[in-house]
């Protein structure tokens, strides 16, 4: 026998940053400020991330890219690494995203890489405390209550612990 499931979620959509409140608003405008400090020589793709912490010290992070190009590193991570070293006691529970082509911000919101998600969906999963996504572009903004719900059936330490021999 088999059964048919489905999984979805709603979020938020804004036609502008500026129509977010005040925090979610700072967040952006500090991603935004992050991206122009990214290191992308070779896609020329610039991406900022700011991560809100539960104290409300707001983490900056941007994308660093190596000629090896394994090496280097998203916006997002660089960011919830910055946090996690600096901050181990201050949970993360918003992460904001901007990214940019030359001098122009993306008019479509950009969304955290597939690494990245796993990498997210573990902070909420440690700390027990959803991370909200706030996705800039310049033409809309997108809200997600939760990185998880940008990775459905994640693998995850409960898949690592029962199944260790
Ligand atoms: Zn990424």
């Amino acid at each position: 026998m088999s059964t048919t499931k489905s999984i979805s979620f709603s979020y938020k959509e804004f036609d502008n940053y500026e129509e977010l409140g005040t925090d979610d608003y700072d967040m952006v405008y500090a991603a935004r400020e992050a991206a122009r400090n990214a290191y992308a020589p070779y896609s020329g793709f610039r991406v900022g991330a700011a991560v809100r912490l539960e104290s409300g010290v707001l983490i900056r992070g941007t994308n660093v890219e190596n000629a090896a190009f394994p090496s280097g590193i998203c916006a997002e991570r660089s960011a919830l690494s910055n946090s996690v070293s600096n901050h181990p006691d201050d949970k993360p529970v918003a992460i904001a995203i901007a990214a940019m082509t030359e001098e122009e911000f993306t008019d479509e919101p950009v969304p955290p890489c597939g690494n990245c998600r796993q990498v997210i969906a573990e902070e909420e999963l440690r700390n027990g405390k959803q991370i909200r996504l706030i996705l800039s572009g310049k033409k809309k903004v997108i809200v997600i209550d939760k990185c998880s719900n940008l990775l459905p059936l994640q693998f995850n330490k409960n898949n690592l612990i029962s199944n260790l021999p």
